[in-house]
């Protein structure tokens, strides 16, 4: 492929990133990616895996703020607080409880549809170009409830997934039992989303896809970014603790560290890590065939390819406390009434742990589009819930916005500046 555009930098490669440096790529600029760690490594590692178009429903839904005491109190609960952490997290947690109204919802909803719809018809020419197809799978993405009541607690986001057009076929006890038998007859209700897929090796697919980024000529720089250099509005250089790299354009992919890169630039942005836990089952007596997500544990049940793999829980502990790896034992736990043919002990060699950095805004919309202080830097980041879901389109949009083209989704709601 020809490189003969502009020379871009893309800070950070993750999901994100990578699909924004091949995107930029196949434009026929000159593209380096710059990272101080392999790709890959970062939140893209240890997701569960879904390409959820369906992902519509913030997390800061009405009501949500409501449920943080009792789930603060339980140590099964899907969230968790360091309290030393508090003061730190204080404005993001209010504005998280402003952003939960019902007309606020409705609207990034209407925001995300764009963003995540796509998700398995963008990647798709990525995934085939750089070989990594079979690792993409479209089996849909189940949500199992063990009460009718459960599931009427979640009509909101439901009717926001309906009003976005996202197709669902329910289940009773009986049909669910026939599609997934491995699960508990505890559950009486599922929902299935038939236009979602998953990749059951999150960290094959990113490293596949920089894999040929490289073969393509594109170039990963292993450095840290601390800034920029402009003259004037125009961008000179990515600044790294390795050197200046010379930039006509740069991305800031850099996820949950993105922060102090923006906030270089003049743009304050209340980026926050949700952290998230996953537990590895090597060899599984019992997984689901699809990905399955438990309403009330909020956690993620998908079949990978070295083993079941049990994701979620949120985390609000800032970037460089220690992993608490109670809260991914306490994925196992939940696992084993979700599927009740999981052995009740596994040999430790069997079990692996992960944590990562979600990075988050208080209203669950990424940071997507030019810089204050520079048109040539452009933000993408703040992916939180949905960031490997939403990383093809947000790839193909800085593409657009780079070489000057008309993007092809609404990104006035993703602005950097929402939150002055
Ligand atoms: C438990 C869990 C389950 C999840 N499940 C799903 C799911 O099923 N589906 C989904 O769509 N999303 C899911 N997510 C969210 C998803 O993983 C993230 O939104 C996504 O991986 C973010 O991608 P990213 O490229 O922005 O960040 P990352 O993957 O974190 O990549 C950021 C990169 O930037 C680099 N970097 C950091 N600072 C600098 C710097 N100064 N200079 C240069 N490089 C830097 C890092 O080394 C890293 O490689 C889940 C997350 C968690 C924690």
């Amino acid at each position: 492929m020809a490189t003969t555009g502009r020379r871009v930098g893309v800070i950070g490669a993750g999901m994100v990133g990578v699909c924004a440096a091949s995107y930029l790529q196949r434009d026929g600029h000159s593209v380096f990616l710059v990272d101080p760690g392999n790709p890959g490594e970062g939140a893209s590692f240890g997701n569960a895996g879904c390409f959820n178009a369906s992902s519509v429903t913030p997390v800061a839904m009405p009501g949500v703020i409501r449920n943080v005491p009792k789930w603060l109190r339980d140590p099964l609960g899907p969230l968790s607080l360091r309290w030393r952490h508090l003061p730190a997290v204080l404005p993001y947690l209010y504005r998280f409880w402003r952003a939960g109204t019902e007309e606020k919802v409705h609207a990034q909803a209407r925001a995300l549809r764009p963003l995540v719809g796509p998700t398995l018809a963008m990647l798709r020419p990525l995934a085939e170009a750089a070989g990594a197809e079979k690792l993409i799978h479209q089996r849909g993405h189940l949500y199992v409830y063990r009460s009718a009541e459960a599931l009427a607690k979640d009509g909101l986001a439901w009717t926001l997934r309906h009003e976005n057009g996202v197709a669902v076929d329910e289940f009773d006890a009986d049909e669910l039992r026939q599609l997934e038998p491995a699960l508990s007859r505890d559950y009486v209700r599922g929902l299935l989303v038939r236009e979602n897929g998953h990749t059951d090796n999150p960290l094959a697919l990113v490293t596949r896809l920089a894999d040929h980024f490289r073969r393509q000529g594109g170039e990963i720089v292993r450095a840290r970014a601390v800034g920029f250099r402009l003259e004037g509005r125009r961008l000179a250089a990515i600044v790294t603790d390795a050197g200046e790299f010379p930039a006509d354009a740069a991305i800031v992919c850099a996820g949950a560290y993105s922060r102090p890169l923006a906030a270089g630039l003049g743009d304050k942005v209340p980026l926050e890590t949700e952290r998230g836990y996953h537990l590895m089952v090597g060899d599984p007596e019992a997984a689901p065939r699809i990905p399955t997500a438990d309403a009330d544990g909020k956690f993620v049940a998908t079949p990978m390819a070295l083993g079941l793999r049990l994701a979620g829980t949120v985390e609000l502990a800032g970037l460089d406390a220690p992993p608490d790896w109670r809260r991914a034992r306490i994925l196992l736990e939940q696992a084993r009434r979700m599927l009740p043919g999981l052995a009740p002990h596994h040999p430790e060699e069997r079990l692996s742990v992960w944590m990562g950095h979600r990075p988050s805004l208080p209203d669950s919309l990424p940071v997507l589009g030019p810089s204050a202080a520079s048109p040539d830097v452009i933000y993408a980041f703040g992916h939180g819930h949905v960031g490997m879901t939403a990383a093809p389109m947000t790839g193909r949009i800085v593409a657009d916005l780079v070489a000057g083209r008309p993007v092809p989704i609404d990104i006035v709601p993703f602005a950097a500046g929402r939150f002055r």
